[in-house]
């Protein structure tokens, strides 16, 4: 594995690696990887010639009172999980190679931003989509690998990849979990003793109201307050949201049909956790 910290030399070899018809497959992340990153590297190896990793927290897609100076990082870590799961090229950009002193254009999500995670971190998926086109532009993948524990994030790749003509394959893979059913997460590490306990509720209430469609509630209001009453009974982590909609297009419905999704986010003292399912409602 061989790691690039410089955007134009990465791209030289890419291009090298294009000239010889070799298909590439990129994973994007922000580090301190676990089981679930190391999930879409090994699909992305198995589907490809050439694995792209990249590695970069950034800024963009943290408001002003978020965790960016404070989220975890440990690249010698990283390079062995990278290494051993397949990667060929890693990208570890700093901040000023990214962007410069000040870039002059950004890309802004229009549509399914006004809901989840999208409501209540302002100008996150903006900041996301427009690292990701610049990602896209440097690695210029065939396939591009992202969690659906993200779902949103992959609601919002699937339009910029459709209204920008990228014209790269999105996969979106299933979300990797601890024996407890918590979705693996690099925010885990800043839970407390106690709270990890308590976080196996989160997917514990997404699992009760799933049980609960599957007997015949349909009704959105009463899906919802079942999955906030789990978390208030058995967590001390503050909701910051559980919406129930349609997936991928995010659109409410009174009464559940079709592919859904029911999302939560809870903030817990020094993490803000976030699971999902979808579920086909016949
Ligand atoms: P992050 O480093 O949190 O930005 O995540 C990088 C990529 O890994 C995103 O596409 C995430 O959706 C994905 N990811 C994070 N956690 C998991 C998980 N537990 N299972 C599957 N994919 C995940």
């Amino acid at each position: 594995m061989k790691t690039f910290t410089s955007a134009g030399e990465l791209q030289q070899v890419l291009r090298e690696e294009k000239s010889n018809h070799k298909s590439i497959g990129y994973v994007a992340t922000m580090g301190y990887l676990h089981e679930g990153h190391a999930t879409l590297m090994e699909k992305a190896r198995k589907e490809n010639d050439i694995v792209v990793l990249s590695i970069f927290v950034n800024p963009l897609q943290f408001g002003p009172n978020e965790d960016f100076d404070t989220y975890p990082r440990d690249l010698e870590r990283d390079e062995n999980v990278a290494a051993n799961a397949g990667v060929d090229y890693l990208f570890y950009p700093t901040v000023q190679e990214m962007y410069g002193e000040e870039p002059s254009v950004k890309v802004v999500v229009q549509s399914r931003t006004d809901c989840l995670c999208g409501r209540q971190r302002p100008g996150h998926f903006d900041g996301v989509a427009t690292v990701l086109t610049k990602f896209f532009n440097i690695i210029l993948p065939d396939r591009a690998y992202f969690g659906k524990k993200d779902a949103q994030q992959v609601a919002v790749i699937d339009g910029l990849i459709k209204d920008f003509n990228f014209p790269i394959q999105l996969v979106a893979v299933d979300t990797v979990r601890e024996e407890d059913g918590l979705a693996k997460s690099s925010r885990n590490v800043y839970l407390t003793e106690g709270e990890r306990k308590e976080a196996k509720e989160l997917y514990q209430s997404l699992l009760r109201a799933k049980e609960a469609i599957a007997s015949g509630l349909m009704n959105t209001a009463t899906v919802t307050s079942l999955v906030k009453e789990h978390i208030g009974a058995h967590t001390q982590g503050v909701i910051d949201y559980v919406e129930v909609y349609q997936y991928p297009e995010l659109k409410p419905q009174e009464m559940l049909s079709g592919n859904i999704i029911i999302a939560l986010a809870v903030k817990f003292k020094h993490a803000r956790l976030i699971d999902n399912i979808t579920i086909n409602v016949k």
